[in-house]
Order: C-alpha cells, then structure tokens, then sequence
C-alpha cells in the first residue's frame, strides 16, 4: 500500500464539506467520553437549545449520525404512509433524489420540474398544486446545491398552506441553514433537516432535524418502516437523559458545541450578512471575469454557492486540475449531466474574503492560460 502521507492543507471550496476552524478541529481531539454519561449529556444540553435558535423553532432538534442523504430518508419515513401523494419541487440534482427517495419508499409522487438554474415559480406551483390535489405533503429543497439557487421557501410554504392548510411542507436546507435565513417556526415548516457539513463548521456526520407540531401528528400515524430513523425513540432519548438511542459520533459533538459557541459569538444575523456579502462577492467576480452564472435570475442566486458555466470550448475539468495541482485550490464540477459543463464555488460556513479572493484570482489567472478571452 501508498504510505501515508499528511493531509494536505488546501483552500477548500467545494460546497461541502467545509473548511473547519483551528478551535474546533482541536476541540475533536479530547479524549472519548461514555456516550451514556453526565459529560456527554452535558454537551447535548448546551447544544440542543442553539440548534433551535438557529433553526428558529420551539420543536426539538434531533440529531442522528448521517450524511444530508441520510435527514431526506428520515424526512419520508417518519411522516408518510405507503401511497401518500407528494409533490416534490425540483430545480436540481438535491430535489430529484429527495423525490427518488419518496418513490423508493412506495410514495406516489408527483413531480414539477424546473430547469437547471432556475429557482421554483410561484405562479406555476400554485396553478400545479391545484392541479394535483390532494396531497399529504410537498417536499421543497431550500438551497439547490448542484445549481446555486435559492428557493424562495417562505413564499413556497404559504401557498401550500392557503391551498392545502394539512399538507405537510418537507424542507430540505442541507445548505442553507445557519448561513441564510430560514425561520420554520415563523414561516410555519414542518419537517426542515440539515447537515453539519455545510454551514455548521465542523466535519460530515450528523444530521439535523426538527418537526412542527403538525409533523408530529402525522408521525404517530405514519406507517413507511422506520427504525433507526424514528423519531419517537430519538426524542425519547433525548428528553429523558439527553443522549441518543444509538451511539453518537461523540468527537463531533465535540465539535458542534465549540462550532456553536463561535457561532452566535458572531451573531446569527452578522453570519446571514457575511453569506450576503461572499455571495455578493463571488458573482461581482465571476461577472467582471465576462463569464455566466447559471442562475437566470440574480435574486434567486444562491448565497452560500456559485455556479458558473464553463466558457466556451473549456472543459471544467482542466481548470480544476489546475487549481488543485497548482495552487492546492479546490472546487467542485457540475453534477449529472452538467458534468464538465460548470463549476461551483463553495463560499459557507468557516472562510475569508481573502480566501475567495485567492479562489477567484486564481480562477481567472487559470482560464486565460487555458485560452479563455472574455
Ligand atoms: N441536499 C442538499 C441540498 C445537499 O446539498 C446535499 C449534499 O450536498 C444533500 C442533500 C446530500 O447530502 P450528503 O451528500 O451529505 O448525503
């Protein structure tokens, strides 16, 4: 076998997973506590309540070892029946497989499709909502991560709510939550999940969920199998000792807890205003660079990643080889049949403006060495 080498240090901006802070890489470091003891109790305690401040809910929190994958299927399994109808909002890659996962568990979906780049209509949801009904539930993703749009979910989720007051709003913000506003309690969501990967500043492996009241009501009749996913032994769990039914990651809790502590020092709204302003950033760049965004519409863009159509004759591919091989800079390429065709620049969580400034500086400094004139 290759030796093992270190890993390298890279400016990593791919929309996930993030960059971590040196106080919580150092903070995963502590030695293994009992899962089912007063210390680790202790740090769900302190957690818990900050990830309701953050998803803006009263609802409990629940957290699962898992990937964002993972809070889609805990989504389905807990609140639907087999043969419910949902609609499932796409405008990507994230939506389709969330509306794959439905299916997979004998859900009768119905899909409204968007193309890539654009973020869900309003005025046509609602003409397709009264189309389909009834339906138990419409799954929306909040922030389209294989395109960089945002969906207006507050508008998405009060047009089911006037057309449909029980069907059950799903929200998918893997990676939008805690970096862009979403409020479930105020904007009346009932199931939004999220992955630490993303916006929380530490490492992949758990899964954030939370459910409404009317989520709740739904899961005690809800009948998909479900097991490791169940929320009524999660919650049990939590509200009794503080801890889980199964073995957590518990270095990563390390993790979320100084991760959290560094995050409301910052200040929940000064962390949606330095998204705003990276964002801002970004697409000013790519723009002054003469190269075109894939959103068709600049104020559904995404704020915590950028896609950018290759130019011309200039493959994605070369260009982050590049950037890696050169420069140890790291972006993600297009997905499914945008492969080759885009690239996405990750700006969430822990980075700089400096940090996306390199990126971009060197990204423009690669294109014309490839042949690209703006
Ligand atoms: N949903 C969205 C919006 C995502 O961005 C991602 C991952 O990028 C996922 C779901 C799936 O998450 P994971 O790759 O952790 O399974």
């Amino acid at each position: 076998v290759e030796a093992r080498k270190p890993v390298p240090r890279q400016n990593l901006r791919v929309p996930g997973p993030t960059p971590v802070p040196p106080e919580v890489l150092e903070a995963q470091a502590a030695p293994m506590i009992n899962h089912r003891g007063p210390e680790f109790s202790a740090i769900m305690k302190r957690v818990t309540p900050r990830l309701q401040y953050f998803f803006q809910t009263a609802s409990p929190v629940l957290t699962y070892p898992a990937a964002g994958t993972g809070g889609q299927e805990c989504a389905v399994v807990n609140v639907f029946s087999p043969g419910d109808h949902v609609v499932s909002i796409i405008i990507g890659n994230f939506g389709k497989r969330l509306a794959q996962i439905a299916e997979a568990y004998g859900l009768n979906v119905s899909r409204i499709e968007f193309p890539w780049g654009e973020a869900a209509d309003p005025a046509i949801i609602e003409t397709r909502l009264k189309e389909l009904a009834p339906y138990k539930g419409v799954l929306i993703t909040h922030n389209e991560t294989s395109t960089g749009i945002t969906n207006d979910v507050q508008a998405l989720a009060a047009l089911v709510r006037r057309l449909s007051p029980d069907a059950l709003v799903v929200v998918d913000a893997v990676s939008s939550l805690s970096s862009v506003p979403l409020e479930m309690d105020p904007w009346d969501l009932d199931v939004v999940f999220t992955g630490s990967q993303k916006g929380w500043m530490i490492p992949p492996g758990i899964m954030m969920i939370a459910a409404s009241e009317r989520a709740w009501q739904a899961h005690k009749n809800a009948k998909l199998p479900r097991f490791y996913w169940d929320w009524t032994s999660t919650r049990k769990h939590l509200e009794t000792s503080w801890q889980h039914p199964t073995t957590p990651p518990v270095s990563l809790f390390y993790a979320l807890d100084v991760a959290l502590e560094m995050m409301l020092a910052e200040g929940r709204e000064a962390i949606f205003a330095r998204h705003v302003k990276a964002g801002d950033y970004v697409r000013g760049r790519v723009q002054a660079m003469g190269l075109k965004l894939l959103a068709t519409d600049l104020r559904y863009a995404s704020n915590t990643v950028t896609a950018i159509q290759a130019p011309e004759g200039i493959e994605t591919k070369a260009l982050l080889k590049k950037l890696h091989d050169e420069d140890q800079i790291v972006l993600a390429d297009g997905q499914d049949h945008m492969k080759g065709k885009m690239f996405r620049i990750g700006h969430l969580g822990y980075f700089t403006e400096a940090d996306l400034q390199q990126a971009l500086d060197a990204v423009e400094r690669h294109l014309k060495e490839l042949g690209y004139q703006a």
